[in-house]
């Protein structure tokens, strides 16, 4: 029914997926344009200029003829050129879609296991790679992690381990998962959204036509999302109940597949921290629904690498651990990462797209010995400090880029005393003082590495 042979199809945006999604494209032997804003990105699609692809410039109208619009997930509904495609009852669809279409047609189609959430979607899909690995399948973790499902399902992968954002699901159609999981919601890309009911609308699609819908018993939005889902199994990090994987004593059990069985210890998942056991429970909830045995979980998370920038311990000095978090880009995240210590002195601090930190800093009172404030939106926390936690010593820096990150590093570790943490997890977006998070991550390491020189022993 889905036929690209022939048809007519313009693709938006010159990035990753759009690459992808314009070859698999013309390989199914569709007419292909591709349009960027940017020539240069155009420029760079080889491939697909070989392949009989056109590229063209700032495309604000689909072309005549247009039969379909593949759009990269970064796209407004309401920019211009796919506002103009609605209007002219052009179907528009993201690349997620495309690979599903693509999927559906071969003769032995994969099996999906799908995550979304607003926190710890490629910690999740990377564990379940791991341990889909180690009970011996031939996985791929795909999507939102980086390579695009398009290709996942042409390379011909037997299970996809799928991260799937709210703008990809927003795209989505017909994908339907043997299992799917909303990890956890809170706000963020509102700016893109509207709302959060729409955000939230977005999310639950990751459930439509699961054979077995995970949520997050600890997190009303999974929940609500997903009733009304296929056979519901839920995770928790308290004592797990009937249909439930959770946490009993020091082990990970599972009553929901199984009788009471241990699956690993907590000392297998790393890194530490409650936020992080929540993502390993829910990828041994979805490999669980797809039959993998409990010693495949255990070795699975054992061999897991923990993703760079993600609660990564980048030294021990002195008694004060210093721990990387700079992936923690909104509040929602940095209240995780603070929740794994309980005496912290806290880097944060970036730009806040719109976010309050009210919250989350009341919420953490009891555990910042100090804080060091970073970036550009400083001042709404050091407000929220003020407010909610006037006891804590406070320092800002107001230089940018790696020397400002080298200042915070120092004055951070003046206040920290053994025992303590040293933690950046902005819970902002970083681009204000860095290229990425990656690059703020990076930049706070080799200013953690340059202390033992500068700073004073203390005995
Ligand atoms: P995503 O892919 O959704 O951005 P990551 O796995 O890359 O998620 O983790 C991003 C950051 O979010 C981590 O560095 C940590 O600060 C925080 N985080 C990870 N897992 C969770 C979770 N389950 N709940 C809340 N915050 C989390």
């Amino acid at each position: 029914a889905r036929t690209l042979r022939g048809r007519r199809v313009l693709v938006a945006g010159a990035g990753v997926s759009g690459r992808s999604a314009a070859e698999a494209l013309l390989a199914a032997g569709a007419e292909v344009t591709v349009t960027d804003a940017s020539e240069e990105r155009l420029a760079a699609l080889d491939t697909v200029r070989d392949g009989g692809g056109h590229l063209v410039p700032g495309l604000l109208e689909p072309p005549d003829g247009t039969e379909l619009l593949v759009t990269s997930p970064g796209w407004r509904p309401t920019a211009p050129l796919l506002a103009a495609a609605e209007n002219a009852g052009i179907e528009i669809l993201g690349e997620v879609e495309l690979a599903w279409w693509l999927d559906r047609q071969r003769p032995e189609p994969a099996d999906w296991l799908a995550v979304t959430g607003t926190n710890g979607k490629t910690t999740t899909v990377t564990m379940l790679e791991a341990i889909l690995r180690a009970a011996g399948l031939d996985v791929v973790a795909c999507g939102n992690v980086g390579l695009p499902v398009v290709d996942a399902v042409r390379a011909g992968h037997r299970v996809l381990a799928v991260e799937l954002s709210s703008f990809q699901l927003h795209w989505s159609r017909s994908l339907a998962a043997h299992a799917g999981a909303v990890l956890n919601l809170a706000d963020d890309h509102l700016d893109w959204h509207g709302t959060l009911d729409a955000y939230g609308a977005a999310k639950a699609k990751v459930y439509a036509g699961n054979v077995v819908a995970v949520h997050n018993a600890d997190d009303d939005w999974s929940t609500r999302l997903s009733t009304g889902a296929g056979r519901p199994v839920s995770f928790t990090l308290g004592e797990p109940g009937p249909d439930q994987l959770g946490i009993s004593g020091a082990a990970l059990v599972d009553r929901a597949f199984g009788d009471r069985e241990v699956l690993a210890d907590v000392a297998d998942v790393r890194p530490g921290g409650p936020h992080n056991l929540a993502n390993a429970l829910a990828a041994a909830a979805l490999a669980r629904a797809y039959g993998v045995p409990a010693d495949a979980v255990k070795r699975g998370l054992r061999e897991f690498e923990p993703g760079a920038h993600r609660s990564a311990t980048v030294a021990d000095i002195a008694g004060v651990t210093y721990v990387d978090d700079s992936k923690a880009t909104n509040p929602h995240a940095a209240d995780a990462a603070l929740r794994a210590h309980d005496r912290v002195v806290w880097i944060a601090g970036g730009l806040l797209k719109g976010a309050e930190v009210d919250e989350l800093v009341a919420r953490n009172a009891d555990r910042l010995a100090a804080v060091v404030l970073i970036g550009r939106d400083r001042a709404a926390f050091a407000e929220a400090l003020a407010r909610h936690a006037p006891h804590v010593p406070v320092e800002q820096v107001a230089s940018g880029d790696d020397e400002g990150m080298s200042q915070a590093v120092t004055k951070a570790a003046a206040f920290a005393d053994p025992g303590t943490a040293v933690l950046l997890a902005p819970a902002a977006a970083s681009m204000d003082m860095f290229t990425d998070y990656a690059h703020r991550g990076r930049a706070f390491a080799d200013a953690v590495r340059a202390l033992p020189a500068t700073i004073a022993p203390s005995d």
